[in-house]
């Protein structure tokens, strides 16, 4: 297992905040690993009459405070310790935001973009079969993550109510809201994040109206990170980039206007009216907010000292490597750490799943409401630890949650 390995980083992580909270060794090691993992063989009918067996996964990583959760991923290089990993990751991340639900994660090794429609279909029913004794509204609610949408979302969960003979809307989430999806999803991660956005600007003295903003990537937590700092608190959005490159412009991007460039070009490069910049270049810009929105271990202990924004809200998962952690921390940058910042996502979720079990629907206006109180009291806890133990905010989010998980644990009488 290499460096890199994400299931061995989570555990790093985990080992860390044990010791900051001096946590019992025999405490630690059942913290360390999943408590359940289902590997399933999954045989599908293909277009062309032949079956294929895809591999597939879900774990169970903790089920204290309630029903794990987590999205099912469909990609050719997923494994195991990725989707272990993030099952881990799920758990600190219901727990920061308090939503009374535990961690899960699923994935299936396939290439999505080289299958039909029909292929994708017969697979996601096949694997939500081979699956569905752990699965369920009280035992674990799987949700969409890479190459994976409401559509799929919507045959898995008719594929379950089948096996169970009624409908069961409340097992999964991110579903079409023709189907019990939750009015306010769609930017819920960049929602949830702006909410945090402002707390922390409160906390260091900034004015966000006019305050500039970067944003690494430009897909659904970068876009509607655009538009919302800039509708809600007026902020400046003075560059933006794409896996292509980015683009800069002092004086303001218009987001729904580079949205629908890219949507034309594919890309934000050559936006009218932009310069380009480079992907490396934009995180160094001399900018007030920066929203890394796009891919992991891009602030490095290379380009931490560099970086000038004196707020970051990683909307992106691990887009810090523990080196530069220290180095922001060192230089009095605000880090608003992953599993806090991009928490609206799932908060969302656990709504819809509410919403199912009611059968009553909210609407969009009430989500933000509820979505808002959940983020500003998380970013607050989190605030409060790192004062407390006088440590970084990730190492905060940590501490936070962690001790949410094993005061559940203690009181179910599994410590
Ligand atoms: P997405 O696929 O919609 O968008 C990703 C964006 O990143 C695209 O614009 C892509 O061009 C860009 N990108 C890829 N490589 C890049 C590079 N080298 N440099 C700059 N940009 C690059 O994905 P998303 O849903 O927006 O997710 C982005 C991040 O946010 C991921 O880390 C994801 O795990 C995290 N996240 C998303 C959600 C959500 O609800 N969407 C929730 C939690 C966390």
């Amino acid at each position: 297992m290499s460096e890199l390995n994400p299931f061995l980083i989570a555990q790093r992580q985990l080992d860390e905040c044990a010791r900051i909270l001096n946590l019992d060794d025999s405490v630690r090691e059942v913290l360390r690993v999943p408590m359940r993992e289902m590997h399933v063989s999954i045989p599908v009918r293909m277009d062309d009459g032949k079956i294929r067996v895809f591999k597939g996964f879900r774990v169970q990583y903790n089920d204290a405070r309630g029903p794990t959760k987590g999205g099912i991923r469909f990609h050719p290089d997923e494994t195991v310790d990725t989707v272990r990993a993030l099952a881990a990751w799920m758990t600190w991340k219901a727990a920061v935001v308090d939503i009374p639900l535990g961690g899960g994660k699923g994935g299936v090794i396939c290439n999505p973009k080289k299958m039909s429609d029909g292929e994708l279909e017969r697979l996601s029913r096949a694997y939500i079969q081979s699956i569905s004794q752990i699965v369920g509204p009280e035992k674990d609610v799987p949700a969409p993550d890479v190459y994976t949408n409401p559509q799929i979302m919507a045959w898995m969960m008719d594929e379950f109510s089948k096996i169970y003979q009624k409908n069961q809307f409340g097992m999964i989430t991110g579903k079409p809201l023709e189907l019990g999806g939750s009015a306010g999803r769609g930017d819920a991660t960049a929602r949830g994040g702006c909410y945090t956005i402002r707390e922390a600007a409160e906390e260091i003295g900034m004015d966000l109206k006019g305050a500039t903003v970067a944003i690494q990537g430009y897909g659904n937590a970068g876009y509607y990170a655009a538009t919302l700092v800039t509708s809600l608190y007026g902020c400046k959005v003075v560059a933006v980039s794409d896996s292509r490159g980015g683009i800069v412009n002092e004086a303001g991007l218009d987001g729904e206007a580079v949205f629908e460039h890219k949507a034309k070009t594919g890309s934000v490069v050559n936006f009218p009216g932009s310069t380009p910049i480079y992907n490396e270049d934009l995180l160094e810009l001399d900018v007030d907010v920066l929203i890394p929105a796009a891919l992991e271990n891009v602030i490095t202990d290379a380009n931490a000292g560099n970086i000038k924004a004196k707020i970051i809200c990683e909307l992106a998962n691990g887009p810090t490597t523990p080196e530069a952690d220290e180095i922001l921390y060192n230089n009095d940058v605000h880090v608003i750490p992953d599993f806090l910042a991009n928490a609206g996502g799932v908060t969302v979720s656990y709504f819809e799943m509410v919403q199912n079990f009611y059968m009553y629907y909210w609407d969009e206006e009430l989500v933000h409401e509820r979505l808002d109180k959940k983020m500003t009291s998380a970013y607050h806890a989190t605030l409060h630890t790192s004062r407390k133990y006088k440590i970084n905010m990730r190492q905060a989010a940590y501490v936070v949650a962690v001790e949410r998980v094993v005061e559940a644990m203690r009181l179910r009488g599994r410590l």
